[in-house]
């Protein structure tokens, strides 16, 4: 099996080329082959005309004496290699060389006995190489004569020989070149595939904003070359966004690791009461529980990158999960004065991952709490219609800016009232919140009012 695809088109080429070339010399031949036969056969019919002219002239010069002007008309008549004969039935009157074939006064007298004008016949035995033979029938003061002329098939035979000659040598030759050239024709075809994985080689994670150029000409390999560009573009812009997601991560990283460290050094520094020491602890213990949940926000988004967040799929009620988170948060409202009602019906069963769930809720009324003024209102409910399920987290907080809604969903995110430590966002809730959604095959979004409240309405499908 040829490994090389130049080899292979070259070979296909070859095979279709030597197929078409055997073809076309096979019909040439055949058709050079009736040419000759056919010109051979005029020229003979031409001779038998002329003989049977005379002949007819010097039956009424010599007043009927067949055998004289029969004599008359084979030495006039000197074609070379042509015989030309009289014959009377069968019986030979006059030819102007020695017959070489018995069988040639059977075909006067089957010339003779049909109406034909002309019979035409090949001899197969006739000297070396056969024979044609053309015969006309006449009929002088009611007797029957018959003209014939043989030549031999040597020339034409001799002719085609030197045809088959050229065309066995010229085989190899043509079959030769064509190798090469389709040879040279592969690989100037496959070029462009070459010069590609030449450039793709040299494309690293370091420049991946490099494309394949191919030039102008070869549009079937631009396709190639624009499938794999798209599919550069793509690994560049993924690349980027991790790029950007680790450098993000460290940056959030740095902080409460600095806050922590810088209240170790200050507290170390010299002997302290109890009291200070308390203080720094529980600065460090807040920074400590700020670094856990930057730590899991990473996790459950690496996850979802990873894209096998293996979901952990059970049956339980919707609205006992809605009503258990805003439990857990109602101390948080409470203390900074904020309503929080939970609106559900009874019984709304759902298959999904209950502890994701809950982490949107809690992550959207996380939110909800943080950007809501003292006195505001936050309202859980769940709205239940056939198969399709839609939780409403709804505040009357700062709303949200029309030119922010469309990045609240992106990670490290944060509105520019959310950039103050004490509100203590990283900007990946929401991102997590939009995961979860849709690693449960539903979609989350926002209506909001600035300076009024938004509502996240999350829909689910069950
Ligand atoms: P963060 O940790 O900063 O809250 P999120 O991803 O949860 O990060 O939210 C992204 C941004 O969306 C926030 O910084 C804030 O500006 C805006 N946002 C989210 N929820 C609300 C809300 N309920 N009210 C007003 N703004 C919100």
């Amino acid at each position: 099996m040829i490994r090389s695809f130049r080899l292979q088109i070259t070979a296909w080429y070859l095979l279709l080329f030597t197929v078409l070339f055997a073809a076309f010399s096979i019909f040439f031949y055949e058709v050079l082959d009736r040419a000759l036969h056919k010109r051979l056969d005029e020229s003979l019919s031409a001779a038998v005309g002329t003989a049977a002219g005379l002949f007819r002239d010097e039956m009424a010069e010599l007043h009927g004496d067949a055998t004289a002007a029969a004599r008359e008309v084979t030495s006039e008549i000197s074609i070379q290699h042509v015989l030309v004969a009289v014959f009377e039935g069968n019986k030979l009157l006059s030819s102007n060389a020695p017959l070489k074939s018995a069988e040639l006064p059977s075909i006067a007298a089957r010339a003779s006995g049909t109406n034909r004008s002309e019979l035409r016949t090949t001899l197969p035995q006739y000297g070396k190489h056969g024979a044609r033979a053309v015969a006309r029938a006449l009929v002088v003061d009611g007797k029957h004569y018959v003209l014939l002329a043989v030549e031999s098939l040597h020339s034409i035979k001799s002719d085609l020989a030197v045809v088959r000659n050229v065309l066995f040598l010229a085989l190899p030759l043509v079959v030769l070149i064509a190798g090469i050239g389709g040879f040279l024709l592969a690989t100037r075809s496959l070029a462009p595939v070459r010069s590609m994985a030449d450039q793709a080689r040299h494309i690293t994670d370091k420049n991946l904003n490099t494309r394949l150029d191919i030039g102008a000409a070869h549009e079937e390999l631009q396709v190639l070359a624009d499938s794999f560009n798209e599919l550069l573009s793509r690994l560049d812009q993924s690349f980027e966004t991790m790029r950007r997601f680790v450098a993000d991560a460290s940056h959030e990283l740095r902080t409460p690791l600095s806050v922590i460290r810088g209240e170790a050094d200050v507290a170390l520094a010299r002997d302290r009461g109890p009291g200070e020491y308390r203080e720094s602890l529980a600065i460090i213990q807040d920074e400590g529980r700020r670094l856990s949940r930057l730590v899991e926000d990473l996790l459950n988004l690496a996850r979802a990158d990873a894209g096998h967040a293996n979901l952990r799929v059970e049956e339980f009620y919707l609205n006992d999960l809605l009503a258990e988170c805003c439990r857990s948060l109602e101390a948080a409202a409470g203390a900074r004065q904020i309503d929080l009602e939970c609106r559900c019906p009874g019984d709304v069963a759902f298959r999904g991952d209950q502890e994701l769930l809950r982490r949107l809720v809690l992550n959207l009324l996380d939110n909800a709490i943080r950007y809501t003024p003292a006195g505001g209102k936050i309202l859980v409910s769940l709205e239940a219609a056939g198969s399709e399920l839609r939780i409403l987290v709804s505040d009357t907080g700062i709303g949200i800016p029309p030119e922010a809604a469309p990045y609240i969903f992106g990670r490290f995110y944060r509105g520019d009232q959310a950039r103050s430590r004490q509100n203590g966002g990283f900007g990946l809730g929401l991102s997590i919140v939009k995961w979860i959604a849709e690693s449960h095959k539903g979609t989350v979004n926002v209506t909001s009012e600035p300076g009024k409240g938004n509502t996240f309405p999350v829909q689910l499908t069950r």
